[in-house]
């Protein structure tokens, strides 16, 4: 291995199988590790059976944090700095030793692995050649609805983080924002026993958390699915109003689904432009 460097190393996000071997090779051969939460990481580092001091690199003393790691790469140590779950700086602490020790010269080494924005866009079966990861989203009602309210016309993929003891405000205030037919997906429990995938409108899946408490549980990762451009739609007016029809007695998926077999148009586009209309 080589002296004097910063491995920012990924660990796992439920399920320590995760754990890949250059992550335990390099945690095993630092001098030290910068943990968000030290005793989190000895259990981590007990059940790999690796004996290594560890010291805090939290949110609330990053900066002091980051000139003792820049100490210890300066005498030829090499640190390793994880988070308590998944990739740190990944909405995790870590940026700020990142950027203080790229600056004082030392070379900043990915050890990638788990992240749940990642694990969840690649099973969650909605676009991903294009998406926006915007973290955690804002705690307050009046902010949250103002996210997704500035969102409304994304055409890419949206993904976000959020706490179960909010889960079920955010989708009553994607709701009144995006409208209850906007699909979206709920990751839950990524990796872990209960792992689940909710996916539907975002009515219907209110509805499957509101059927089973036990869905409000746990980790959470809310994506959402973009919009698709006027520009790039190729249906006409007419099966779009006749679509926007149908929908004031039916669902719009089936709307949309009717139309599209009946005018060749796709159903997805016949959708999203509905959708779209209706919001506007
Ligand atoms: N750095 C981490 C990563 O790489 O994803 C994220 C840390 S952030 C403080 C924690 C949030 O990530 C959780 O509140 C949840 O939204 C999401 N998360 C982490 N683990 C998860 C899991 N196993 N299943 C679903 N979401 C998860």
């Amino acid at each position: 291995m080589a002296e004097n460097q910063l491995y920012v190393v990924a660990t796992p996000i439920g399920n320590l199988a995760d754990i890949t071997l250059r992550a335990q090779q390099v945690l095993e051969s630092v001098d030290i590790v910068a943990a968000e939460d030290t005793r989190h990481t000895k259990k981590l580092l007990n059940h790999l059976g690796i004996q290594k001091p560890c010291m805090a690199t939290h949110d609330h003393n990053e900066a002091h944090a980051a000139q003792q790691i820049i100490e210890k790469l300066k005498i030829g140590q090499n640190v390793a700095i994880v988070s308590d779950a998944g990739t740190p700086l990944i909405a995790d602490p870590g940026y700020h030793v990142a950027d203080q020790v790229a600056k004082a010269g030392f070379k900043v080494v990915p050890i990638p692995g788990a992240c749940a924005v990642i694990t969840a866009l690649c099973a969650a079966a909605l676009p991903t050649d294009r998406f926006i990861f915007d973290g955690f989203l804002p705690s307050k009602t009046t902010a949250r609805k103002g996210y997704f309210n500035g969102v409304k016309h994304e055409e890419r993929t949206l993904v976000v983080y959020e706490s179960p003891h909010r889960i079920m405000h955010a989708v009553d205030d994607l709701i009144s924002e995006l409208g209850p037919d906007r699909e979206i997906v709920l990751a839950r429990e990524l990796t872990k026993t209960f792992e689940t995938f909710l996916r539907g409108t975002a009515q219907e899946v209110k509805a499957m958390m509101v059927a089973d408490a036990n869905q409000q549980r746990g980790e959470f990762v809310m994506m959402i699915r973009g919009v698709i451009s006027n520009k790039k739609l190729e249906v006409s007016q007419e099966a779009l109003d006749l679509t926007l029809l149908i929908a004031k007695e039916l669902p719009l998926k089936k709307a949309a689904a009717i139309v599209s077999e009946h005018t060749g148009f796709k159903k997805n586009q016949l959708y999203q432009f509905a959708l779209e209309s209706k919001a506007e």
